[in-house]
């Protein structure tokens, strides 16, 4: 008979990576798997000023990373593997399917794979992604040194991302779809004071405009009056909140009707032996600490039900 693994972790971010530490240290042999991009969004942003501990704060990358060294250090193995598919109708053996084809089973599985963020749904957004689109400024900001771009949203994600593209944009455009943003008071007080951020109220993006391959402005129509507008610019950053990564868990869990994993108490699934953690089963809070809060919930909840099972 094949090995049944004692835990599995699916995802590396501030969720699977808490989990992993916990598991690792109630000797469990956690294996996480960590897709080829480990680490989760944090990877993607810069200065986290909100984690407790780092008075100073700390940059996103370095805080996944030392996540990583301690859940190993402590004795989680860390597969740089993504989970094609899942089979949990048998409790006493969870099945997990890799990119290669590996199959894997356990008695135990933690689901912590995060969320991605909302896209338009334009074609023309596909045309020039890469081309002047990105749901990234850390990572494509510096392309934009001394352009004009724009940001799309209203959330803390768009008022963080305008606020940080002022480094290298003479000037944001930020484009909300209300009259009002819902970012924290501190983020949208960074926003009004900045000089090189105007907004846009009240506008829906209904194109992106190119030229030569390569965006050139947007097309925007007000959302009460209808009118349209055209405002030329060279970069489109999108910050619409996030989609729960749960395409393989569609026929496995239940799932609310925006997709996020439901759970009946605590951290448990809608599957016995399954458990979830993170922005895929949380769309209220969505912090890189209430992801690692319920990482350790997820694990704790975990270790109880095995030792409930032996
Ligand atoms: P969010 O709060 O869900 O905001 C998304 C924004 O995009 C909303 O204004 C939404 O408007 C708008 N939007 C969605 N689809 C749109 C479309 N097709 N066209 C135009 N606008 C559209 O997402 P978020 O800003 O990513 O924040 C998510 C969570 O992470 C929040 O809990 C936030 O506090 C947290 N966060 C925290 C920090 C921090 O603490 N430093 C930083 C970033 C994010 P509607 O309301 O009309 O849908």
């Amino acid at each position: 008979m094949d090995t049944i693994n004692k835990i599995a972790i699916i995802g590396s971010g501030p969720a699977g990576l808490t989990a992993a530490i916990y598991a690792a240290r109630a000797d469990l042999k956690p294996i996480v798997f960590a897709g080829l991009e480990f680490g989760g969004q944090l990877m993607t942003t810069t200065l986290v000023e909100n984690f407790p501990g780092f008075v100073d704060g700390v940059m996103g990358p370095d805080l996944m990373m030392n996540m990583i060294k301690q859940a190993e250090k402590l004795g989680a193995t860390i597969l740089y593997k993504t989970v094609k598919s899942v089979d949990f109708s048998d409790s006493n053996n969870l099945k997990t399917v890799l990119d290669d084809g590996q199959e894997m089973s356990f008695k135990s599985i933690i689901v912590a794979t995060g969320a991605k963020p909302r896209l338009l749904g334009l074609e023309s957004e596909k045309k020039y992604w890469g081309k002047g689109v990105s749901s990234c400024a850390t990572c494509d900001g510096a392309f934009y040194r001394g352009k004009e771009i724009a940001v799309i949203g209203g959330g803390d994600s768009a008022a963080e991302e305008a606020t940080f593209l002022t480094r290298f944009a003479t000037k944001v455009f930020l484009i909300s779809r209300h009259d009002k943003l819902t970012a924290s008071k501190a983020m949208q007080d960074k926003v009004f004071a900045d000089k090189k951020i105007e907004i846009i109220w009240n506008h829906e993006v209904k194109e992106i405009l190119g030229e030569d391959d390569l965006v050139s402005g947007v097309r925007i129509a007000n959302t009460e009056t209808k009118e349209e507008n055209t405002v030329n610019l060279s970069g489109v950053f999108l910050a619409l909140g996030h989609l729960p990564n749960t395409d393989i868990f569609k026929d496995a869990l239940e799932l609310d009707n925006r997709g996020f994993i439901v759970v009946s108490n605590n951290t448990q699934t809608s599957k016995k032996g399954v458990f979830v953690a993170g922005d895929v089963k949380d769309k209220d809070y969505q912090q890189a600490i209430t992801a690692a809060g319920m990482g350790c919930m997820a694990a704790l909840d975990a270790e109880k039900y095995l030792r409930e099972n032996e």
